[in-house]
């Protein structure tokens, strides 16, 4: 027994067995052997295995994630039955009388080095699938179990290091109850996957893969941030016991799926939430979302090996927009960069990813890839209620030159007879210190601010979100970012603008009556913490709430904020 404390980063308990999701040991020998023909038999019997395995992690992508997550395995597929690398392996092994495994390490290696270093991009994409493919092939020779986390198929809480956005979509919810990693945050995008699949996880223990062993009984706790490691019976009823209480309280929650938000002295606020696919809207409308306040693109670019299409993006747009009716969706352009990759727009790595070429910055170069967006939002902003924001907008300069990128793209639309919606509202996200500071002439200019505190606080204190050793300095209520909160949204009430919030901090109860008080006037969070927000706000009142705004401001640490907060509102 033994207990590891992390970073809650999505609500709920869950019991299960460990699955660890870690790359086998693949190292080997290189043997001389004798009967070659038995060592394509094993080589044949290994990659006959592996694109059984890849055929049905298709079929489950496809079936559960859509078209675009299931291409990365056709891809994978073709590798495997490409003769251009198959025979040489063959060749090698019975001309050189090699094992399997040193004919198939040196062969695919040969190919890695050789599209890596050509300059053509598809090509370069190729030199990764093989890497990919041959560490599964390698392992069926080896005959050492190899992840696939899509294949799980009895309940399971994964563990691992960390876990990228295409291993979360991996995860069939039906049989991970949980997961758990060393590494991360609660904005690291695994985290934000996990409350989107509305399963409880808990990152940044550190070391819950050498703790933890595959098959032992875990606990995840992630309404408090703890695993539990093979329980005592104590801990097990305990911690049922918790489980059972959180289902109850989803229950109360659930009561208030269709009522709007209002504070307990009548001030109503727009509750919100953020999405990353049209999948996504099941989850918001089950928890009663009055909107979409982030639509996040760029899951639509990632996992692939090219840029998606017009016509795709079309698609997913017009979707979410008619599943959500007249109900605002706000959807951000392409936030690539920093912990979101694509290894098909070739850039070149950086020193400081978080502080480099991304987001608005990429696209306002790439002006190709932003209309491309641009116009596939147009042509379905007459599908439903849509608001643009543009992300990571240092200067009022970009959002010019975006906001005229958007309307001449409007324009050519219009020259060639295509309906647009007249009404869309663009508006940029606040997530660096420098535009919360110059809010108010921002305000004149955009049709609304929408506060990105997972940015917007790294930015402000200079730690990384995604580093578990300077989380300590990951501190929401700090007077600092209190203060430029209160900037902004003063700054777009003195225009007649609104104000809204769509980083993690929005749905955070320490953080809910500070921002009710300051005058938020949209909170945008994952879906499943809207119904608990909505219980908070119905019992608080905004106008005692904004009485605190002053002292607030002039608060000296997070501490006391927070101190200050749970006592007047009894948490
Ligand atoms: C933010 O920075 O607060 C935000 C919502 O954007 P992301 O988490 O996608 O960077
Ligand atoms: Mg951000």
């Amino acid at each position: 027994m033994s207990n590891l404390s992390g970073i809650a980063a999505s609500n709920g308990i869950a019991i299960a067995k460990a699955y660890k999701l870690a790359v086998p040991d693949l190292s080997f020998e290189k043997q001389t052997v004798q009967d070659t023909d038995n060592e394509i038999n094993r080589l044949t019997e290994a990659l006959e295995i592996s694109k059984t395995e890849l055929e049905k992690i298709k079929e489950h992508a496809r079936a559960s994630l859509g078209e675009e997550h299931a291409e990365i395995f056709s891809a994978h597929l073709l590798v495997l039955s490409d003769p251009e690398l198959i025979n040489p392996i063959k060749d090698k092994i019975s001309t050189d009388q090699v094992n399997a495994e040193f004919a198939l390490d040196e062969t695919a290696q040969m190919f890695i080095q050789m599209f890596e270093s050509m300059d053509n991009e598809y090509m370069r994409e190729r030199a990764a699938d093989i890497k990919d493919v041959t560490k599964r092939v390698m392992a069926h020779l080896l005959n050492v179990s190899f992840p696939n986390p899509a294949l799980i198929n009895e309940e399971v809480i994964v563990i691992a290091e960390d876990l990228t956005p295409s291993d979360t979509a991996q995860l069939n919810k039906q049989f991970v109850k949980g997961f758990t990693t060393n590494i991360g945050g609660r904005t690291s995008h695994s985290a934000i996957m996990a409350r989107s699949l509305e399963i409880p996880a808990v990152v940044g223990t550190k070391e819950i893969t050498t703790q933890a062993a595959a098959g032992d009984i875990l606990i995840i706790d992630g309404i408090d941030g703890e695993v539990i490691i093979n329980p005592s019976n104590d801990e097990m009823e305990k911690y049922e016991k918790k489980q059972a209480d959180f289902e109850k309280q989803k229950e109360e929650w659930a009561k208030l799926k269709d009522e709007p938000t209002v504070s307990s002295d009548g001030t109503h606020v727009e509750l919100v939430a953020n999405i990353g696919t049209p999948e996504d809207v099941e989850g918001v409308k089950n928890n009663g979302g009055e909107g979409v306040g982030l639509y996040r693109t760029e899951f639509l670019y990632m996992g692939k090996t090219e840029l998606p299409t017009e016509e795709e993006q079309f698609e997913a747009y017009k979707s979410v927009l008619e599943q959500m009716g007249d109900k605002p969706v706000v959807v951000r352009t392409l936030d690539i960069g920093g912990d979101k990759e694509l290894p098909y727009l070739e850039l070149p790595e950086e020193m400081n990813p978080f502080l480099g070429f991304r987001a608005i910055r990429l696209c306002l170069e790439r002006d190709d890839i932003f209309r491309t967006q641009l116009r596939a939002l147009l042509r379905a902003s007459t599908y439903g209620n849509l608001k643009i924001m543009f992300p990571m907008i240092a200067t009022l300069d970009e959002f010019r030159q975006a906001e005229a990128i958007l309307l001449e793209e409007k324009d050519n639309l219009i020259t060639e007879g295509v309906e647009v919606s007249d009404s869309i509202e663009i508006g940029i996200m606040v997530e660096i210190p420098s535009t919360a500071v110059i809010a108010r002439q921002f305000a004149k200019e955009v049709d609304f601010f929408s506060i990105g505190t997972n940015d917007l606080i790294q930015y402000t204190l200079a730690a990384d979100r995604m580093n578990e050793r300077v989380s300590y300095l990951y501190q929401p209520y700090h007077p600092a970012i209190l203060n430029l909160v209160n900037n902004v949204i003063e700054a777009a009430h003195a225009e007649g603008k609104w104000a809204g919030m769509c980083g993690e901090m929005a749905g955070d109860s320490i953080a809910i009556p500070i921002l009710l008080g300051l005058g938020l006037d949209e909170f945008s969070m994952s879906a499943t913490s809207i119904l608990p927000a909505r219980t908070q706000i119905k019992h608080l009142s905004k106008k005692e709430l904004a009485t605190y705004k002053e002292q607030l401001l002039s608060m000296n640490t997070a501490d006391e904020v927070e101190e200050f907060i749970r006592s007047k509102t009894n948490q």
